[in-house]
Parts: C-alpha cells; sequence; structure tokens
C-alpha cells in the first residue's frame, strides 16, 4: 500500500517577532518536527526589559520546552506585603501555605528568560530543525492568503503558516483586523527600575521592605501604587512605579524611554520618607518609563493562513503579571494544534481552533488585569477578592487543553475540512 508521504513533511512556519511569544512558538514548534524561521526587527545584541512574572499557566509550558526559569535565577514568590504610601505595613500574606498550584509562581529576568529561549530554539542539537533566526528583519506586509512575509528591504519568504507575533504595536494585527484596532493610552503609565537588594538592606530605615524572600510587595497611594519584587536570586528588586500619565513624559510606545530620577521623586513626592529615601537609591541610567496601553477586542484572531498571538492579539497591562504568561499559553495552543504530520491543507482549521480556545480566556485575563488596575478606596479594596483570578489565571495548562481539544475535534470530524 502507498504511504501518506506528505505525513513526514515538517510545515515551514514563519514568525514575525522574535519576542517571548515568538520564541516559545518557534522553539515548541521546532520540537514538533517543523522548520521554522523567526524576523526580529532588532538586532538583539542588547536585548533589556526588568523582571516579569512567571506564574504557573506560563510555568508548565516553560517546564514542557525543557527550560526550567529556577535554573536562570527565578524566585518563587512567598509573600505579599501591602504598605499604605506613608509606609506602614497594612497586610502581610503567607502565599506557600496556598500553594496549591501545579507549577511555581515565580519572579525572573526578562533577559534571562529571553536569551534561553533564543539559545535552546537555535541550538544545532536537541529535536528537530534548528530554528532560523533573521534578525534585523521587519516584517512590513504579510499575505495571508499564500503565508508570504515581506522584509523592509524588499525580500519575499512563503511558507505554510505565518505567525504574528510582533508585539504592542504589531504590523500583522493591522492585516488580521485592520488598522482601526490599536492600542490606546490607558491613562496610566509606568517607571521601570531595579535596586539592588542589598542596597535596600543596608540602609537600617529601610531594611524591612526587603527583609523577606519572594516578597511582592506594594505601597498604595491615591493614585499611584508602587510595586517590588525580587529576581535574579532574590538580589535584584524590580520596581514598577504606576502614576497617572499626565504626570510623567512617557511618549509613544517603546519600552525603553529614558526617564529621570528627579521626576520619580516628584511624583511619589506624596509618599512617606522611607519610601522616598528607597527611590532614592535609583541609578538614573536604569529608569524607564512607558505608557500602559490597552486595546479593545479584537474580533478575530486569524486571517488566511496568518494568526496572532501575543500582545499583538492582546496588550496587557501589568496588573496581574499575565502578559507574558497568556502571549505563552497563545504560543502552546499553536504548538499542539500542529503536530508533526499536520497537512497544510489542515491549517486553516486549525487555526479555527485556535480561535475557539483562545478567544475567551485571553480576554477574561486581560479584562480582570484591567479591573484590577483600578484605583480602589480603602473600603473597596476591602471588599475585593482577587483570589478567584489567581485561581482562574493559574490552573490552566493550555498544553494539555489545546492537546485534548485536537484529539476530541480529529475524532468527531466526519465532515469535510473548514
Ligand atoms: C525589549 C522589551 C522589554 C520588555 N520589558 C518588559 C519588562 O521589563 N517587564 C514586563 O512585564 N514586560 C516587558 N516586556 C513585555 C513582555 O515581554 C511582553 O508583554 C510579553 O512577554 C508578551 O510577549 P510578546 O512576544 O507578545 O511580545 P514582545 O515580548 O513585546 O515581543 C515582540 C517582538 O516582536 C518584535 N517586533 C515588533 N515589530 C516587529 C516587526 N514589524 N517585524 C519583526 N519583529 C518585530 C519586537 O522587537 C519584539 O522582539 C518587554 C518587551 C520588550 C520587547
Amino acid at each position: 500500500m502507498a504511504q501518506d508521504s506528505s505525513k513526514d513533511v515538517p510545515l515551514k512556519v514563519l514568525v514575525a517577532g522574535g519576542g517571548i511569544g515568538g520564541l516559545v512558538a518557534a522553539l515548541g514548534l521546532r520540537q514538533q518536527g517543523h522548520d521554522v524561521i523567526v524576523f526580529e526587527r532588532t538586532d538583539l545584541a542588547k536585548e533589556f526589559g526588568a523582571a516579569i512574572h512567571i506564574g504557573p499557566n506560563g510555568h508548565g509550558i516553560l517546564k514542557n520546552l525543557g527550560i526550567f526559569p529556577e535554573e536562570l535565577g527565578a524566585n518563587q514568590f512567598e509573600k505579599f506585603a501591602d504598605y499604605d504610601a506613608q509606609g506602614e505595613l497594612k497586610n502581610l500574606m503567607d502565599l506557600l501555605s496556598l500553594d496549591v498550584w501545579p507549577h511555581k509562581w515565580v519572579g525572573c529576568h526578562r533577559v534571562a528568560l529571553h536569551e534561553k529561549l533564543k539559545e535552546k530554539a537555535i541550538a544545532l542539537e536537541g529535536p528537530g530543525i534548528p530554528v532560523t533566526l533573521k534578525t534585523s528583519s521587519i516584517v512590513v506586509d504579510v499575505d495571508p492568503e499564500s503565508a508570504t512575509v515581506v522584509l523592509e528591504d524588499g525580500s519575499k519568504y512563503t511558507g505554510d503558516i505565518v505567525l504574528g507575533a510582533d508585539g504592542v504595536s504589531s504590523n500583522t494585527r493591522k492585516i488580521v483586523v485592520g488598522p482601526e484596532i490599536k492600542p490606546r493610552g490607558s491613562g496610566k503609565s509606568l517607571f521601570r527600575f531595579m535596586i539592588p537588594r542589598e542596597a535596600i538592606q543596608k540602609n537600617p530605615r529601610i531594611a524591612h521592605f526587603a527583609q523577606y524572600n519572594g516578597c511582592m510587595t506594594s505601597w498604595h497611594g491615591e493614585v499611584c501604587r508602587l510595586v517590588m519584587y525580587p529576581c535574579v536570586n532574590n538580589t535584584l528588586m524590580n520596581f514598577g512605579a504606576i502614576h497617572p500619565s499626565y504626570m510623567s513624559p512617557a511618549k509613544g510606545e517603546g519600552w525603553d524611554q529614558e526617564a529621570s530620577k528627579e521626576k520619580l521623586l516628584e511624583v511619589f513626592g506624596a509618599f512617606g520618607p522611607q519610601v522616598k529615601e528607597m527611590l532614592d537609591l535609583v541609578d538614573s541610567s536604569t529608569l524607564k518609563v512607558w505608557s500602559l496601553l490597552d486595546m479593545e477586542r479584537i474580533p478575530r484572531w486569524y486571517k488566511g493562513r496568518l494568526a496572532l498571538l501575543g500582545d499583538a492579539a492582546h496588550p496587557f497591562m501589568p496588573y496581574q503579571g499575565q502578559g507574558a504568561c497568556v502571549a505563552m499559553e497563545d504560543a502552546a495552543s499553536i504548538v499542539a494544534l500542529l503536530p508533526r504530520g499536520t497537512s497544510k491543507d489542515d491549517i486553516l482549521e486549525r487555526l479555527a481552533l485556535y480561535q475557539s480556545i483562545r478567544d475567551e480566556r485571553a480576554h477574561r485575563i486581560q479584562a480582570s488585569t484591567r479591573n484590577s488596575g483600578q484605583d480602589l478606596g480603602e473600603e473597596e479594596k476591602r471588599q475585593v477578592d482577587w483570589t478567584n483570578s489567581f485561581q482562574y489565571n493559574f490552573n490552566h495548562d493550555e498544553w494539555q487543553n489545546s492537546t485534548k481539544v485536537l484529539q476530541e475535534y480529529l475524532r468527531n470530524r466526519t465532515g469535510p475540512r473548514i
């Protein structure tokens, strides 16, 4: 009997954007046996970024790919500490006693994670065909019907499927949903910076702020909020200082806009003296400010053979630390829906499945993130129980979920392909 040789032909996958989502997809698809090219706008010579959350829902995906965040210096979240703006402790919660999630919730330096994903994706050793990473390659257009990517220099690449993982300022999103749906300022901006934990611990007036390992600490003012958590084996404190955008000079959408210590101290001027003493430790050269962007729900996730994932599909604000995790979930779903042996003819039905799997969950997390960014009074804060959001976010394994949905779909498929 003749063998179906198409079963052994890897899909040619083109990925626009080599950020966290694009690289998780690329590595997973490589491990499924596919032939992947990633086009990344920057030269990736000096990646930047501070810490990101890896919730249990993202952590499991990384472990599946053979990446163990704790080997990259990620540390587990063990406590929550809540202070008021004057530095008075309001609540201290032990997270380890609540630790009912399938994997640990950790804080990781973005650069360490990004480097590891890149290294593993392009490594000559390991399963599958090494990913081709084309840096300084700006994707300016995609023809979704033929899965053709056009770069800024005019060169064209045709594959079987294109993934639009080009982040919050995505070009590929315009092709899928049109230019009208685009990110807009949420009214809030964020100063982002790092301070060595030792520098805080050395000062007896503020040492208590950094006394616990793995402590997610926040100070709440009326309209400003300061959040601090450790990364790099509890040695480096990552800060996000959230404030109304009109108070700071963030312009545009970049992750790397310079900011000044004077402006930071001015914006947080109403905070208590110990809090300001801690902020004064910031090294201005590491201080960035960015505008927190939000976007309306996209009506579809794919067009022809082009599918969106990560921030390109749903920019996230930082309030629940789910941006990278949901991008990884999208990527894991795509990977699970395209196992080795998937034929080119199956791609459209798989993308329809992808959208049906991801749309509700990603947007629900996006909406609850938006809610948790609201400025609430003391009484309102007491009434809100965020536990349900955390359980919903964390108790999910997208790899397993998408694999199961695909198996059921294939079992029940009787009619013609979509
Ligand atoms: C440099 C940088 C620093 C960041 N720092 C932090 C941080 O400190 N804390 C935090 O919580 N989140 C940070 N983020 C955001 C966070 O990583 C993402 O929100 C999340 O991981 C979702 O991942 P993503 O892959 O969808 O998007 P991203 O991680 O933003 O990746 C998108 C990638 O696409 C590339 N790209 C964009 N347009 C094109 C194009 N036209 N052609 C080719 N490539 C393109 C970008 O250069 C980028 O590498 C940062 C993102 C970047 C890019």
